[in-house]
């Protein structure tokens, strides 16, 4: 194909997936897979030094939807220049800085990834809400955008205005919509926000939950001086605006924050994409003026993408330590943030059928905080696609599968090869026993030769049991023999942990140190007890009854005590925050979460994840979301990061 065929190519396919983005809300694509065409579109632009009349690069968004009303914006919306490196930023600025002959003061802010939403008032009230469109006409969802509590009915100014801000879906919202079993999960959260708000029933809007965060005056018969001025006066009118806007005169110093920004994305409870650079000063900015598509003055850094979409090519079942058997997907290898990516989780069977997952299907995965992403959902099915079947039996020691609520599992996992060596590597893990160099393959070997059948039987390995086995030199055993000694002194929450109890994880685990002090005490507990622990649910305290109750799991106990296990009993410590429970929410200027969370551990309090009465203070930092808002409700004390370093000074 010639470079002018792949030219008019480009623009139909890329048209093609803007319309599945923007009118239909079901994209097909990631958006890291779209702007990679884009640019390569913009190169053979460049190069031929002209563009298609239906040229995407030539237009801001897509069509308005049948069924809603279309309506002029007063002011003209527009897209954003992007860079992708800060090398581009960096020229983009010194183009900007030789321009205006000095480097004018510049904004830093967060580029929210959600749906535009342009919200006219006249005499202090909200007229009509209108999504972007084209950016010269939008569809007018008022009535959708009513139900979004953080967007005012009424302001104090009473002049004719647009303000401009993007409406998001936080990700605890998309966790808890998408956990109810009679939804279909929603793929990620600005998707949950576009059909929501283009969606013609506003119930479906006030269900999701979403705020606008405002972030420009689009039109306004008054003049402001700055983009400055403009938040304040979004401020003064209460709007919601993000905490994220820094004014930076010098090129490094605003390159340089980019990194704290990325660094905070993935603990942000909303989806950015990217910063937003924008000259501060309005008669700059006029002076700049505006392309068709964006404006010359502002310009989006966009981050790597966690996004991409790529094909399931099958689905393997792996057993874990409880006999549980996970799905497993195998991709086509796709990059992803850098990394090439050729797995992804998948909770459950019936999440698979949920989410219609099917084998040869295309689907969107995302990057989480975990090493392996997840998959999110189908972007488009495909004529080889099949439905993802269940194993009858055990892939790994062919009993029977049983169906244990929403999981598969293995029928003998007592005995089943891979559930056993895990079991074993959890117990000496990091975050548990501790026992270094007691590897997933070592302990594989030494459960292949007889020498481990279950984590019990650690402590009664001794030098002789290694003769013979390959890769055992007598420094490797000499210091195997002894982490396993120096693991014997355990602290009491490790030791539960270790013992993998289902459903109880290390904070769990550690709640049940605190609470009950001794392994006798937690052995004891009873239902009432339990329940009183912040989040123990049902299933935590009757699973931990009927742990105990197996005569098997306590002669595991015993016998392990036996051998030598000694268990250090929880002191409790006295300090400043003494009896003091203590939620921490949003991020602190300089502590991290896991500093503060010593601090006040060290001090004497307790941290607890979430708002309940018996609550007694609350750490806020930057960013703080719905745990704030709760804490107010409830009168809780709420004091920031200084306040809390004075408290505990002494
Ligand atoms: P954009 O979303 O990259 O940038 C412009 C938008 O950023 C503005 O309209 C505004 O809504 C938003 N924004 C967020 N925070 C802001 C802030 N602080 N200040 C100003 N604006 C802010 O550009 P676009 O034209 O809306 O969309 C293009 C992008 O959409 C593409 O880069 C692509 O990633 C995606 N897209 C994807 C597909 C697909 O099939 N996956 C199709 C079409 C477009």
């Amino acid at each position: 194909m010639d470079r002018k065929e792949r030219m008019s190519e480009l623009v139909e396919l890329l048209n093609e997936y803007a319309y599945r983005y923007y009118t239909l809300d079901e994209p097909t694509v990631a958006d890291a897979e779209y702007d990679r065409l884009y640019d390569e579109l913009l190169q053979l632009e460049k190069e031929f030094g002209y563009s298609l009349d239906n040229s995407p690069t030539r237009r801001v968004g897509d069509a308005v939807l049948k069924g809603f009303k279309s309506v002029r914006h007063l002011g003209r919306l527009y897209s954003l220049d992007k860079c992708q490196t800060k090398e581009a930023l960096s020229t983009w600025i010194d183009k900007l800085v030789k321009t205006c002959g000095y480097m004018p003061k510049c904004s830093l802010e967060y580029k929210f990834d959600g749906l535009t939403i342009n919200l006219l008032y006249r005499d202090g009230r909200l007229e009509r809400a209108a999504t972007r469109g084209n950016g010269v006409e939008g569809e007018d969802v008022t009535e959708q955008v009513k139900t979004i509590k953080c967007v005012p009915l009424s302001i104090s100014y009473k002049g004719v205005v647009e303000v401009q801000g993007e409406g998001i879906m936080r990700l605890s919202a998309l966790a808890e919509y998408n956990s109810r079993s009679n939804v279909t999960p929603l793929k990620n959260a600005r998707n949950g926000v576009a059909g929501a708000i283009r969606n013609l029933d506003p119930k479906v809007t006030a269900a999701r939950r979403l705020e606008v965060i405002c972030y420009n005056v689009n039109y306004i018969e008054d003049e402001f001086l700055s983009g400055s001025d403009m938040i304040k006066f979004l401020k003064d009118n209460k709007f919601k605006v993000s905490d994220k806007f820094d004014l930076f005169d010098g090129k490094d110093a605003l390159i340089a924050a980019l990194d704290g920004i990325e660094e905070k994305r993935d603990g942000l409870d909303f989806l950015i994409d990217g910063a937003v650079i924008k000259v501060d000063d309005t008669a700059i900015r006029e002076e700049l003026g505006y392309t068709e598509k964006f404006p010359k003055w502002a310009v989006a850094f966009k981050f790597p993408a966690q996004e991409a979409t790529t094909t399931l090519l099958d689905v393997i079942w792996q057993v874990s330590r409880t006999g549980k058997l996970n799905p497993l997907a195998v991709l086509e290898p796709v990059d992803l943030a850098g990394v090439t990516v050729s797995r992804a989780t998948l909770s459950n069977i019936s999440e698979i059928r949920r989410k219609d997952i099917k084998i040869g299907s295309r689907v969107f995965i995302r990057r989480s905080n975990d090493v392996i992403p997840e998959i999110l959902g189908i972007a488009e099915h495909t004529a080889q696609s099949v439905d993802v079947s269940k194993p009858a039996v055990c892939p790994a020691c062919g009993a029977p599968v049983v169906e244990d609520g929403v999981f598969l599992k293995c029928s003998n996992a007592r005995n089943c090869a891979p559930a056993i060596v895990s079991a074993m590597a959890h117990f000496a893990s990091r975050d548990a026993m501790d026992i270094d160099g007691l590897s997933d393959k070592t302990l594989e070997t030494l459960y292949n030769e007889g020498k481990l059948n279950h984590y019990v039987d650690i402590y009664k390995l001794k030098a002789e049991d290694f003769i013979g086995i390959e890769g055992f030199a007598d420094k490797k055993i000499s210091n195997l023999l002894g982490a396993i000694e120096k693991s014997k002194k355990a602290a009491l929450d490790r030791f539960i942990y270790a013992l993998g109890i289902p459903n109880i994880g290390k904070k769990a685990a550690k709640q049940l140190a605190d609470s009950f002090k001794t392994l006798d005490g937690v052995m004891q507990a009873n239902y009432f007890d339990l329940k009183a622990i912040d989040d123990f649910g049902d299933i935590m305290a009757n699973g931990l009854i009927d742990y105990w109750a197996d005569e098997k799991h306590r002669e595991e106990v015993a016998d392990l005590i036996s051998s030598g296990v000694n268990i250090e009993t929880k002191q409790a410590v006295i300090g400043a925050l003494s009896g003091k429970k203590i939620v921490l929410t949003g991020s602190l200027p300089t502590l991290k979460r896991s500093q503060a969370k010593q601090l006040i551990e060290q001090h004497g309090g307790e941290v607890s994840d979430s708002i309940s009465k018996s609550v007694n203070l609350v750490v806020a930092g930057e960013d703080a979301g719905s745990k704030l808002a709760k804490a107010q409700k409830l009168a809780i004390e709420i004091i920031d990061e200084t306040k809390l370093l004075e408290l505990i000074k002494d």
